[in-house]
């Protein structure tokens, strides 16, 4: 698939993962031309190689237009399981402006054995059926922190990329960018003596030790489930997906 210029059709990477940047890195490695697309939420994000836009499009009616302005040749969904509007989005505007989508799914985490986790459906839930007088670990990120701060007779420590703008003054804030090797998860549980995590079930291999670290020490997890996506053309590796476009011809 071609420009009218015989120049190769762009890809468009719908990124904000590691593994995105991986898929950016293959192929532009392989030759093609590649533009990332990140939402803006992090101050310094991880950049991937090939071209970087950064910015929300505006709605599925944007991304249409974006794709057929740059004359995308092929649309690929590599952002994180829990980002289901933009997932949504790209499988409304890829049908409108005529262009393939196939998307990036990592596996989500199995229960280790002998492991205790509470799966709910979403975040309010997760707030919900914590105990009063738990110690929590959140390890959810920045953006649904918000549910948890009625619960004030929970304790709760907090771990995210980037500080956020508004939290309790009594919550206890840890900055970092994982991964954290198993061992560090454990001590850091151990040390705060937490009585539970709350998780979101990302699959990510960069964030499981601190499920791995929970089992170790019997700590209960709080499983968020993951959305439910509208289908789209899934691969579970990244190999397998990089393989698909090779045999598809897409988009030369
Ligand atoms: P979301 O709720 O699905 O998306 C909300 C809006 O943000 C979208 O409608 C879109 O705005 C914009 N957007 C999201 N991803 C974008 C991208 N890659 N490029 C351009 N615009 C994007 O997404 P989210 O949960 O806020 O996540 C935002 C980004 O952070 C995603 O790229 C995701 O991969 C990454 N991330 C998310 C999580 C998480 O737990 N949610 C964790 C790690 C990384 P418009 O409608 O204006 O186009």
């Amino acid at each position: 698939m071609t420009q009218s210029n015989g120049v190769a059709k762009p890809i468009l990477i719908l990124g904000g993962t590691g593994e995105a940047r991986a898929l950016a890195a293959a192929l532009v490695q392989a030759g093609r031309k590649v533009v990332t697309s990140l939402a803006g939420r992090t101050a310094n994000p991880l950049l991937p190689e090939g071209q970087v836009r950064i910015g929300g499009f505006g709605g599925v009616a944007g991304l249409a237009a974006y794709l057929r302005k740059q004359q995308t040749g092929l649309l690929i969904d590599a952002t994180h399981p829990f980002a289901a509007q933009i997932s949504a989005n790209a499988v409304a505007a890829a049908k409108a402006a005529d262009v393939p989508l196939v998307r990036f799914e990592r596996p989500e985490w199995q229960r280790p054995s002998g492991a205790e986790w509470i799966e709910v459906e979403d975040m309010a839930q997760a707030a919900a059926v914590l105990p009063a007088g738990a110690k929590v670990f959140l390890a959810i990120g920045r953006q649904e922190i918000a549910h948890f701060f009625e619960r004030t007779h929970c304790r709760f420590t907090a771990r995210m990329i980037e500080v956020p703008e508004t939290a309790p003054g009594n919550w206890t804030i840890i900055a970092g960018r994982g991964p954290f090797p198993v061992q560090a998860e454990v001590d850091l549980l151990a040390f705060h003596g937490f009585t539970h995590m709350v998780a979101k079930n990302s699959g990510a291999a960069a964030s499981r030790d601190k499920i791995e670290a929970a089992a170790q020490l019997g700590v209960p997890v709080v499983m968020v489930k993951r959305p439910v996506l509208p289908p789209a053309r899934s691969f579970e590796n990244v190999q397998a997906l990089l393989a698909y476009i090779d045999q598809a011809g897409l988009p030369n």
